[in-house]
């Protein structure tokens, strides 16, 4: 089969490698559908270490090919989405909750990280039984690909954020995870979304995703967010891009008492000024989040696509086939063209 494979620091590319086996508790998936996300792109060009050798890639469906021993209510065929996070359902941290760290810190991220990813024509699916999720049949592979990553980081900023019906929110970076948070902020019933970007078309699609005012990153939006809340600031600022500038921004604009909810990966020291901190007296809420995955929370988003609550297929801009994963991871990273997110059609 072909798979994308990561073979050191700037070097990746199709690769041949065998269809791989199901082992006790795994299913194998034959992949419809995948995309690359900004943690492939830290991993091609060496800023995140996986091993050489590793296929790339945590996000896709597909159709179930081969089931192993223990792995039950399932038949190949059926179609799946697969969590790019991807639980064991039993261990502590899981058990507690926290499937995300399954087994220990960022456990549950094995795709493309820890074990060979999902771009390509097959993926062995490690606790097969804790996260195959049935597609619905009236849903289109690309209606529901986006929940397996960037919609499910998304809506847990906000949902771990606590965002409250009425509630200000500001929303920093409208990347794909961004425009995610806006929409799930949107959707925990904020009043006001204050989305910001430096770039005008993320901002237009910010006000589709449900921001009811955009600030141009390349202004002071911490002063503008200031004026828009009559000082006060907000119930909850989001940081999805994971800079010292946003995460600082992020901090200013909270009210007493506010919560910042950090969905972003940070590549270096990370500094919190004394009085946005208010001094480490202003009763402030900082709380991170890794995607959630498992099968549950991905039946439970694919519930608000199947009702019309969410669509996020305005965010595919590009589709390419597997065999131009080159250009696309090319064309990803170099964000021309207004690009979004690529859609792989890989079978
Ligand atoms: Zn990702
Ligand atoms: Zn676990």
């Amino acid at each position: 089969m072909r798979a994308n494979v990561f073979s050191g620091p700037g070097k990746f590319g199709l690769a041949e490698k065998p269809i791989p086996r199901a082992g006790a508790g795994e299913a194998i998936v034959q992949v419809r559908l995948t995309t690359i996300c900004g943690t492939d792109v830290h991993i091609v060009r060496g800023e995140y270490a996986v091993a050489p050798g590793l296929t790339l890639g945590h996000e896709a469906t597909g159709v179930i090919h081969e089931l192993g021993p223990g792995v039950t209510g399932y038949e190949p065929g059926q179609r799946v989405l697969m969590g790019a996070i991807t639980p064991c359902g039993q261990c502590e941290p899981c058990l507690a909750g926290n499937t995300s760290q399954c087994g220990g810190a960022l456990g549950g991220w094995r795709f493309g990280n820890t074990i060979d990813g999902v771009q390509a024509e097959y993926v062995r699916v490690p606790f097969a039984q804790a996260n195959l999720a049935r597609v619905p049949d009236a849903l289109a592979d690309e209606d529901v690909l986006l929940l397996a990553d960037i919609a499910s980081t998304g809506f847990a900023a906000a949902e771990n954020g606590g965002v409250r019906l009425g509630d200000t929110v500001a929303v920093f970076a409208q990347g794909p995870i961004g425009l995610c948070a806006t929409l799930g902020a949107k959707l925990r019933g904020a009043s006001h979304i204050i989305g910001v970007d430096a770039d005008p078309d993320r901002l237009r699609m910010a006000q589709r995703f449900g921001a009811t005012d955009v600030i141009l990153s390349e202004t002071d939006p911490v002063r503008e967010i200031r004026e828009i809340t009559g000082g006060r600031g907000v119930d909850v600022a989001i940081e999805a891009l994971g800079s010292q500038a946003t995460f600082e921004s992020a901090l200013r604009v909270l009210r007493p008492g506010g919560t910042l909810s950090s969905a972003g990966v940070y590549s270096s020291h990370l500094q919190m000024p004394l009085e946005a901190l208010a001094a480490g007296l202003g009763d402030h809420t900082i709380v991170t989040t890794l995607c959630p995955g498992g099968k549950e929370r991905m039946s439970r988003l694919m519930r608000l696509v199947e009702t019309r609550r969410i669509d996020l297929t305005p965010l595919f801009t590009h589709v390419f086939p597997l065999e131009e994963i080159e250009r696309a991871y090319e064309l990803f990273s170099s964000r021309r063209d207004k690009v979004l997110k690529v859609a792989i059609r890989v079978s």
